[in-house]
């Protein structure tokens, strides 16, 4: 018996066998060696099975998602053919004398810099292809498997860490929780893992070398304990922990159909948070009264190519009408900082979250806003969709947006493409939004405060830097104070105001957040019925 401990960003309870996700194990080494013939016979095989491999993949994506998204393997599979891509890696295996490995590693490399150094869009894209089948070949070479959800029972996945693309691409049904080494408590990984209502448990000291496969293992999220090999004892203990809470659960949910009032008497609407339209399930199942943050850009990671404007239409659409009236308030794309995509080339950055993310890449590549916008606005003839821009911080970034809502209106009307322009807020996430939150409200529908990114920026706290994580205190007076000061200035245009951010949550500051004013908690739907709870038992008046 293993027992560790870490922080808990999920508070649950789990037990089953563990699945180890090695990913990032490919540091390839460099080593002389001294039959090439062998090393190109190495390559040859790692091709072969990389070839089975992504046949599988297209076999399966073709039943999954269809033939059009299902393409990409194909493509891989063509790459894997490619003569220049080949002979460079044959080339280099036989004039240095090097292992296969490092060989396919470096031209993997020099090839997607090539890719993504084209001018052509349609090529550039190509540079997260050749990165993919390259890291392909050489997990061949080194013998490590694919981490195969199809055939794999419900697991604890146990990892190095976890990137928010990975996580988006797992087949939620099989994750019975996360277990990693690194990762910060605010990530968005961990709030995929609350949103998925998985129990999650980061910062713990594992050597991923000493733990295999298939071992049993118990995750409590309430003790931010977990233990590999448990004792008969234990497991007893957790079967009577995992039935008192799936109780507890019980009894929250007769809350489902209650009004979200306080004992005297003042309401408050409370809505979910979601990453993709796979998420709406949660959103149903836990009686939110609508959706009030929808992170559209999940729809752009895990992927190799830009979402058509079809693509999004579909999902945006599909999100309003399975909420039948409710309100569904899309984000448009927050890219950069720690939700990287290849494709995008954003390049390295010193401080990528003080960088160019989010509205600022969407105000400076105004084609891909568009193509988002176009989207939204055809959608938003199916529902109760509004709009909502992150990162926010100023009126002139606001005045650009609507003239590039402008634009894409005249294109529609041009093409004569039905649509609506709904409402338009933004997310009061940077200390300066606050300190004009009074101009900005004159301008947009409504607010959202972000009090991840609030709370970053405002106290200078990196929300990724796990060592800061005790630093991160989103009940500091400064924010506090922040939020009071935005929901004033809301009110005082007549404008509503909500909080989509994690600190909407916490159940600590419901009535604090009710005596401001706060018109709406946008929270993980897994995280309503505990605020509801909160919300009926809480009296303002006092
Ligand atoms: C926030 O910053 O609080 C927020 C809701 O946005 P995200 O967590 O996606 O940055
Ligand atoms: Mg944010």
């Amino acid at each position: 018996m293993l027992k560790l401990s870490g922080k808990a960003v999920y508070k649950g309870i789990a037990m089953g066998p563990v699945a180890v996700l090695k990913k990032d194990d490919q540091q390839v080494k460099r080593t002389k060696v001294t039959d090439a013939d062998a090393e190109l016979a190495r390559v040859g095989k790692a091709g072969e099975k990389a070839r089975m491999q992504l046949q599988a993949l297209y076999d399966k994506a073709v039943k999954e998602v269809g033939e059009a998204s299902a393409a990409i393997f194909e493509v891989h599979q063509m790459m894997l053919e490619d003569d220049d891509y080949l002979e460079s890696i044959h080339n280099m295996i036989r004039t240095e004398m090097v292992n296969a490995e490092y060989a396919v590693a470096v031209t993997g490399d020099n090839f997607s810099e090539m890719f993504a150094s084209m001018d052509d869009d349609y090529m550039k894209a190509r540079s997260a292809d050749v990165k993919d089948i390259s890291n392909r070949l050489v997990r061949n070479l080194m013998g490590q498997e694919d981490m195969d959800f199809t055939s794999m029972e419900p697991s604890v996945i146990v990892a190095d860490d976890l990137s928010p693309s990975e996580t988006v691409q797992m087949d939620k049904s099989k994750i019975l929780a996360f277990v990693t080494v690194h990762g910060s408590t605010n990530s968005h990984t961990s709030i995929l893992a609350r949103m998925m209502n998985i129990p999650a448990l980061i910062g713990v000291p594992l050597d991923l070398n000493e733990i295999s496969t298939g071992t049993k293992v118990v995750v409590d999220g309430f003790k931010g304990e977990v233990i590999f090999d448990p004792s008969e004892e234990v497991c007893a203990e957790t079967e009577k922990a995992m039935k008192e809470e799936e109780e507890k659960l019980q009894l929250l949910h007769t809350l489902k159909g209650k009004e979200n009032v306080t004992l005297d008497g003042h309401k408050v609407n409370i809505y979910a948070n979601i990453g993709g339209v796979g998420d709406v399930g949660y959103v149903l199942e836990n009686d939110a009264g609508g959706i009030g943050l929808f992170r559209s850009e999940f729809l752009y990671l895990g992927r190799n190519d830009f979402p058509t404007e079809e693509e999004q239409f579909q999902a945006y659409r599909q999100v309003v009408q399975t909420m039948a009236g409710k309100k569904v308030i899309i984000r448009t794309l927050d890219i950069g900082a720690d939700k990287q995509v290849d494709y995008f080339n954003l390049g390295q950055e010193d401080n990528p979250a003080l960088g160019y993310r989010a509205i600022r890449i969407c105000l400076k590549q105004p084609d891909i806003f568009k193509t988002q916008l176009r989207a939204l606005l055809r959608a938003a003839m199916f529902g109760n969709l509004s709009i909502m821009y992150p990162m926010i911080t100023s009126t002139e970034e606001v005045k650009k947006i609507y003239a590039i809502v402008d634009e894409v209106k005249a294109e529609l009307d041009e093409s004569q493409i039905p649509y609506k322009v709904p409402e338009q807020g933004i997310m009061i996430e940077t200390p300066a939004s606050v300190m004009v939150s009074d101009e900005l409200a004159e301008l947009v529908d409504f607010f959202s405060v972000g009090t991840n990114d609030l709370t970053q920026y405002t106290l200078a706290i990196d929300r990724q830097n796990e060592k800061l994580d005790d630093f991160y205190n989103p009940h500091h007076k400064a924010i506090l104070r922040m939020i009071r000061m935005a929901a004033e200035n809301a009110h005082k245009c007549g404008k509503w105001i909500g909080i989509c951010g994690e600190l909407g949550a916490d159940t600590e500051l419901t009535e604090e957040f009710l005596r401001m004013g706060i018109d709406e908690l946008s929270v993980s739907p897994s995280m309503v019925l505990k605020v509801r709870k909160a919300v009926r038992e809480a009296k303002i008046d006092k």
